[in-house]
C-alpha cells in the first residue's frame, strides 16, 4: 500500500500487505481475546477506553500529522478529529454499562428481561475521509460491549490504521481487541465469510456497501451500512441569510468537500435566491485553498486524484446537461488533488450535480418556488443521510423536518454528528444507526430472559 501525500503527490512511504496466514491467525486472535474480554467488567473495559481518550489527546499533533499527510485534510481539522475521538472513547466508557444494563420486561413470566450481550467478532471496513473518527465512532461501543474488532482501513491510509492498533494497546487493552488488517478490498471476502467474523461494519460508498451487504447476507452476518449522502439544505423565505451562506459555505467545504454529511443541495425558495446566492458566492470565493498543513488555509487538496477528476467529470457533465457554473469548476495547475470551491448553479435532474453524490467542494444550488417544492426536491434524492432548514419559523421546521426522508434533519446549523445522537440514513445512505445508545445495541445480541 502506497501513501501518496495528496498535497504534493510524492510517495510518503509503503506498506506490505498482510497475506492470508496473517489474516487467519489475526482472526484467530480476535476470536480467542473475545471468549474472555466479554467477561470483563465495564469498569475494567472503561479504564482502558479511558487511556485511549488520553492518548488521543496527548499525541494530537502526530496523528494530525499523519492524517494531513495521508489524506489532505486540513491540520487544525485534523487536530479536532483526534479530541472528538477522545470523546466518543470517553462517552462510551461512561455510558456502557447504562445501555447496555439488564431491561425488565413485563409478561406472564415471574420474571422477564432483556440482557445485552456481546456478539463476537466485528469486522470494521472503513474509509479515508476521518480516518480516526470513522474507527473509533465504531470502535468504542464495539469494545465496550464486550466485542472485539478487526479493522480494515481503506488503503490510501494504513499509517493512520496502524496508529490506531497502537494506541489501543498502548491504554493496555490485550493485543486481540484491536486489530488492524493491512489488506485490499478484495480480501474482506474471506474474513466477511471466517465463522469467528459476527457482523460487520462498513462506512463509504454505495458501491462498497451494496458489495458488503451482498457478502453480508449470503453469510447470514449482521451488517451496519453508513453510505453516501446529498444532503440537502433548504433556504426558506424567512431564513437569516447572512447566517445560513456561512453555514452552508463552511458545511460545503468541510473536509475539503469530502463528509458523508456534508452541505450538497442548496434548495433555495425564489424569494431569496438572489440574494442568498450572492451571499453564499462571497463565502465560497474567500475560501483560501493551499497546503492544509498551513494556518489560513480553508480548503486543502482532495483525497486523492482520481476522486478529484471524477469529481471534475461530473462537474463537466453537469454543465454539459445545463448546470451554470458560477465559480471555480477548474482544475488548478498546480501539484496535488486540488479543486477549487464551485459552485452550480441551475441544477437539475438529469445532471449528475442533481442525481448523485459530489464528494468534493462544488456545490449544487436549485431554485424552487415556494417551501411545498422545497420539500419534494430535497427528497427527490436516491439518498437519505442529513438535512438542514434555514429559517426563523422553528415550528414550522419542526413541522418540516418530519417530512423529510433522512436519518437527521438539523434546524438552522450543519448536520454534524455527536457521540449523544443516533446518525446513520435511510434509502441508499445505508442502514443501522452509530453513537449514542442506540449504537452501542447494534452489535449485541438482544437476548430474552424468561422465567416461569
Ligand atoms: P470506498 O467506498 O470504495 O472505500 C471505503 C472503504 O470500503 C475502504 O476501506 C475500501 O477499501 C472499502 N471497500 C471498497 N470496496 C469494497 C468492497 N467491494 N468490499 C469490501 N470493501 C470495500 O470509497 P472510495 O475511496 O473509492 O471513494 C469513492 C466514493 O465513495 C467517494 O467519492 C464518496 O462518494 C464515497 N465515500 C463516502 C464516504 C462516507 O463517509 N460515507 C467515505 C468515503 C467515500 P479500499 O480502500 O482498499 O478500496
Amino acid at each position: 500500500m502506497k501513501v501518496i501525500n495528496p498535497a504534493t503527490a510524492k510517495v510518503e512511504k509503503t506498506y506490505s500487505n498482510d497475506n492470508k496466514s496473517d489474516v487467519a491467525e489475526k482472526i484467530k486472535a480476535a476470536h480467542q481475546e473475545q471468549q474472555s474480554w466479554r467477561e470483563e467488567s465495564f469498569l475494567q473495559r472503561a479504564e482502558s477506553m479511558m487511556r485511549a481518550a488520553d492518548i488521543l489527546e496527548e499525541r494530537k499533533e502526530a496523528f494530525a500529522e499523519l492524517m494531513t499527510t495521508e489524506m489532505g485534510k486540513l491540520y487544525r481539522d485534523a487536530i479536532a478529529e483526534a479530541e472528538k475521538c477522545a470523546w466518543v472513547c470517553r462517552y462510551y466508557a461512561e455510558h456502557a454499562a447504562g445501555f447496555l444494563t439488564d431491561e425488565v420486561k413485563g409478561s406472564d413470566a415471574t420474571r422477564s428481561y432483556v440482557s445485552f450481550e456481546p456478539l463476537g467478532v466485528i469486522l470494521a471496513i472503513m474509509p479515508w475521509n476521518f480516518p480516526f473518527w470513522q474507527v473509533f465512532r465504531c470502535a468504542a461501543p464495539a469494545i465496550m460491549a464486550g466485542n472485539t474488532v478487526l479493522l480494515k482501513h481503506a488503503s490510501n491510509v494504513p499509517g493512520c490504521a496502524m496508529a490506531i492498533e497502537s494506541i489501543f494497546r498502548d491504554a493496555g487493552f490485550p493485543k486481540g481487541v484491536f486489530q488492524t488488517l493491512l489488506i485490499d478490498s478484495d480480501a474482506t471476502a474471506d474474513v466477511i465469510a471466517a465463522p469467528e467474523v459476527k457482523a460487520v461494519s462498513l462506512t463509504g460508498s454505495e458501491a462498497a456497501g451494496r458489495a458488503v451487504a451482498g457478502l453480508a447476507g449470503k453469510h447470514l452476518k449482521k451488517a451496519v451500512l453508513e453510505l453516501g449522502g446529498s444532503d440537502p439544505y433548504l433556504i426558506l423565505g424567512d431564513a437569516d441569510l447572512e447566517q445560513a451562506a456561512e453555514v452552508c459555505a463552511k458545511g460545503r467545504l468541510l473536509n475539503n468537500g469530502q463528509s458523508c454529511i456534508g452541505a450538497k443541495r442548496f434548495i433555495i425558495v425564489d424569494r431569496v435566491y438572489d440574494d442568498f446566492v450572492r451571499l453564499f458566492k462571497g463565502e465560497m470565493e474567500a475560501a483560501v485553498m493551499g497546503d492544509p498543513m498551513k494556518d489560513g488555509v480553508d480548503l486543502g487538496p482532495m483525497a486523492r486524484t482520481d476522486l478529484r477528476d471524477d469529481l471534475h467529470e461530473q462537474v463537466t457533465k453537469s454543465i454539459r446537461k445545463g448546470a451554470k457554473c458560477i465559480l471555480g469548476g477548474e482544475i488548478p495547475d498546480r501539484e496535488g488533488a486540488y479543486y477549487p470551491a464551485t459552485i452550480l448553479t441551475e441544477v437539475a435532474p438529469g445532471q449528475p450535480a442533481y442525481e448523485e453524490e459530489l464528494f468534493g467542494p462544488v456545490a449544487s444550488v436549485i431554485r424552487v418556488a415556494d417551501e411545498p417544492e422545497a420539500v419534494r426536491v430535497a427528497n427527490d434524492t436516491p439518498f437519505g443521510l442529513g438535512a438542514a432548514i434555514f429559517t426563523r419559523d422553528t415550528e414550522a421546521a419542526e413541522r418540516i423536518a418530519r417530512s423529510i426522508a433522512a436519518g437527521s434533519v438539523f434546524i438552522n446549523t450543519m448536520v454534524k454528528s455527536d457521540p449523544r445522537l443516533p446518525f446513520g440514513g435511510i434509502k441508499n445512505s445505508g442502514y443501522g444507526r452509530e453513537l449514542s445508545d442506540y449504537g452501542i445495541r447494534e452489535f449485541v445480541n438482544i437476548k430474552t430472559i424468561y422465567v416461569k
